[in-house]
Parts: structure tokens; C-alpha cells; sequence
């Protein structure tokens, strides 16, 4: 218990979570405590909003795994039934429906538990305001009390995780905080599913049943933007891979052209790596391109495009840059890679403190290779080779 990833959250995140963590437990037994007991009828509804939900979810997790699927996102499907049973069931029984998401952190043996119970207790706290919007006791399954619970249940729990990882990474962007547009696309998919499945199953319990296929769809749909994160991004430095570089630089290059806007291309390859890996290790090696990775991401500007060429080399596209612009950028930048100090560990796992990297950056601009991509990446792999061979820790301008 002393060791867990819990207490290294900053002091004020950890406040925040456990306040949240704890608010949803005395919301729990203050449920339990007060709502009388569910009569047959109501019964019936749980488990066919249950069946149904834990067919999905389990069906889904049995597909994912045998796919090899590493990382999911399950909370879309977890949000649509609760989302039916705020509409359709008494308080005692939507607690009941927590034990899902619960269960799923429980059996999925999340690294990061602490994180899931945080995320499932603030799910809990926003399921619950939205109960309270469309009526505590008897909730109405009208539209405009729908739309204002869908609304509640929403905006409370993008508030209240969001707070929580900002709190945790005051310097996250604001993608990992809020999450991107597709995460609030999912989010109205999924309570508008559980408002039918609610509303559907306020008629007759059974047709609870209908919203499995759609819910079914919904967990796949929900895997997106992992898909995509995992076939754009290097999964060692969570920069653009070359494939998915080369197409948005191409794309920027397009339509800088018509304007003549000057862009420039730069290559970079970090000097003499192969000492890293054969005198500190292979883990050190890794350790130092993520933190040149990260070094390139802070010193450049927001709409510039950094990518992982190949191994230890880097390649950026800056749009809206005149040739001394991009000079001077390139010379920021090998600037701040000489300065940079990596914690490592060697191979016999004693500590060591990275220096002295350098590296070598070749530079080409549309104003004297034009825009076509292929063109300007061999002027600057020319430039950086030009570099190499002036002794290294340089910057050429092809
Ligand atoms: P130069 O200054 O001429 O560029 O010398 P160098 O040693 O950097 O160049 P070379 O191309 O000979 O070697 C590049 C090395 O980069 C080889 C490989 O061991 C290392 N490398 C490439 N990709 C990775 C990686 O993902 N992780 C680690 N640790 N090393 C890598
Ligand atoms: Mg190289
Ligand atoms: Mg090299």
C-alpha cells in the first residue's frame, strides 16, 4: 500500500481525487441507505439493462483480447447502461449497475488502478446529477428532462476528470485533459443509446434487448482513436512516424504553394549514438530519443511538424519560416540537445546522468527547392551529411 502510484500524484491532485473518490462513496451509501426496496417490475428492468450490458462488455473484452488489442477504452459502453438505468431503475439498483465498470477495473488489473477508480467514481458522482435532473425519486422519461439529464450526466464528468488530470499534469496538453472531439462524439452516442434502452425498457424490460447491437457497435466505434493514435504515432518517442509525417507534410506543403509561403524541412540525426547504446545500454539509448523527442515538440511552434524519421534521426517541417527563421530554429534546437541532461540507467542498473549529445541538423527551404517533399528531404539529408562531415554538432543550410 505504501508503494502505490497513488501518493506520488502532487499533493493538491491527491486531495482531489480522493475528495471525489470519497464524495461518490458516502453518494453510494447514502443510496443505499435511503431507497426502498425495488419491487418486481423494477427488477426485471435491471436485469435485462444488465444482461444485455454484460453481454456486450463481455463479448467485447473476449473479441478485443484475441485480436491482441493491448489498450481499449471501455467507458463508452459503461456510460450508455448507466445512462438507461438513470432513466429506468430506483437509485439502489443504478448503484447495483456500478458494480460493472468496477468489476471491469478489477478483472482487467489496471496499472494504474487508482486512475480507474477516480475516473469510475467521478462517472458515479455525474450518473447520479443526472438522476437528479430528471427527478430523484421518479425519474421523467420526457425529452427535454432527457436531453437536460444526457447534458448534466456529460459536462459533469468531463469537468470533473478533466480537473483531476490537470490537477495531476498541470502541463498536459489540452487533448490528454478534455480529451479530443471524437471522445465527446462517443460520450452523446452513448448516453443517447442508454436513453433508449432506458426509455425502451420503461415499456417493456425486454426491449432492453434492442440497444445491445448498437452498444456493441459503440465499443468497437469507441477503440478509434486508439487505432489511430497507435498507426500515426512512434510508439517509443509519440511523435508522428514517418508514414504519417510524410502525409501531413505533403498536405502543409500543398497548400503553402499556392501562396508561396516559405516552409523549411529539417533533418536531424543525434551524433555518435551508437556510443550511447554500447557504453550506457540500449535502455539509455531509448531514454535519450524520447527526451530529444520531447525537447523538439517544446522548443518548436505549435503548427510545426515534428516527426521520427528512423532510428535516431528526426525530421521537422516548419511552415511560415524564412530561411533565417529556420536557421535560427535549428540552431535552438541543437543548442538545447547539447544542454540536455537524461537520468538513465546502465546495463548493471546503476544510475547515470546522460550528457554531451549533440547533434547534427541539415536544413532545406522551399525557397530554393520548391515544395515538392522528396525534393527537399534529399537537399537536407545532403546538408545534414554536409554536417557530419564539418565534425558534427552542426547546422548546414542546404
Ligand atoms: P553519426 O554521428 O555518424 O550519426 O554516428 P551514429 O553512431 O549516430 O550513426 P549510425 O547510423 O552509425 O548509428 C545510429 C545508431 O542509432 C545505431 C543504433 O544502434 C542506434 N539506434 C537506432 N534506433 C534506435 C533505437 O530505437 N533505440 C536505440 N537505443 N538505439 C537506436
Ligand atoms: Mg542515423
Ligand atoms: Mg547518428
Amino acid at each position: 500500500m505504501r508503494d502505490w502510484p497513488l501518493w506520488r500524484l502532487k499533493r493538491s491532485a491527491l486531495a482531489y481525487w480522493l475528495l471525489v473518490d470519497a464524495a461518490a462513496l458516502a453518494l453510494v451509501v447514502y443510496v443505499i441507505a435511503t431507497s426502498p426496496r425495488p419491487d418486481p417490475e423494477q427488477i426485471g428492468r435491471f436485469a435485462a439493462i444488465a444482461g444485455t450490458a454484460g453481454a456486450v462488455v463481455i463479448g467485447s473484452s473476449i473479441y478485443s483480447h484475441r485480436m491482441g488489442e493491448t489498450s481499449r477504452n471501455p467507458w463508452a459502453a459503461h456510460l450508455s447502461y448507466l445512462a438507461a438505468g438513470a432513466v429506468a431503475l430506483p437509485c439502489n439498483l443504478l448503484v447495483l449497475l456500478l458494480f460493472g465498470p468496477a468489476l471491469h477495473g478489477v478483472l482487467s488489473q489496471r496499472p494504474e488502478s487508482h486512475r480507474w477508480l477516480f475516473t469510475l467514481s467521478a462517472t458515479a458522482l455525474s450518473v447520479f446529477g443526472a438522476r437528479f435532473a430528471i427527478g430523484w425519486t421518479e425519474p421523467a422519461a420526457e425529452l427535454p428532462q432527457l436531453v437536460v439529464g444526457a447534458v448534466a450526466l456529460l459536462v459533469a464528468r468531463a469537468v470533473l476528470i478533466a480537473l483531476g488530470l490537470r490537477l495531476r499534469n498541470p502541463s498536459a496538453p489540452g487533448g490528454e485533459v478534455v480529451g479530443e472531439p471524437i471522445d465527446a462524439v462517443l460520450g452523446v452516442v452513448a448516453v443517447s443509446i442508454g436513453g433508449l434502452m432506458g426509455s425502451a425498457a420503461l415499456g417493456d424490460p425486454a426491449h432492453a434487448l434492442l440497444a445491445g447491437p448498437p452498444m456493441a457497435l459503440l465499443e468497437r466505434a469507441a477503440q478509434l482513436p486508439q487505432w489511430r493514435r497507435s498507426a500515426q504515432r512512434d510508439a517509443k518517442t509519440g511523435l508522428a512516424n514517418a508514414a504519417h509525417w510524410d502525409a501531413r507534410a505533403r498536405y502543409e506543403l500543398s497548400k503553402a504553394r499556392p501562396a508561396q509561403r516559405p516552409m523549411a524541412v529539417m533533418l536531424l540525426d543525434l551524433d555518435h549514438f551508437k556510443r550511447v547504446n554500447d557504453e550506457v545500454g540500449h535502455l539509455a539509448g531509448d531514454a535519450a530519443l524520447s527526451a530529444v523527442a520531447l525537447l523538439l515538440s517544446t522548443t518548436t511552434r505549435r503548427g510545426d511538424l515534428v516527426g521520427r524519421f528512423g532510428g535516431e534521426e528526426f525530421v521537422v517541417l516548419l511552415p511560415d519560416a524564412e530561411p533565417a527563421v529556420a536557421r535560427s530554429v535549428a540552431q535552438r534546437v541543437r543548442q538545447a540537445v547539447q544542454e540536455l541532461a537524461v537520468p538513465t540507467v546502465r546495463t548493471d542498473g546503476s544510475e547515470h546522468l546522460l550528457t554531451g549529445l549533440t547533434v547534427s541538423i541539415g536544413v532545406a527551404t522551399t525557397e530554393r527547392f520548391g515544395y515538392e517533399l522528396p525534393d527537399l528531404l534529399v537537399a537536407a539529408d545532403s546538408a545534414l551529411l554536409a554536417a557530419k562531415g564539418c565534425g558534427r554538432n552542426l547546422v548546414e543550410m542546404a
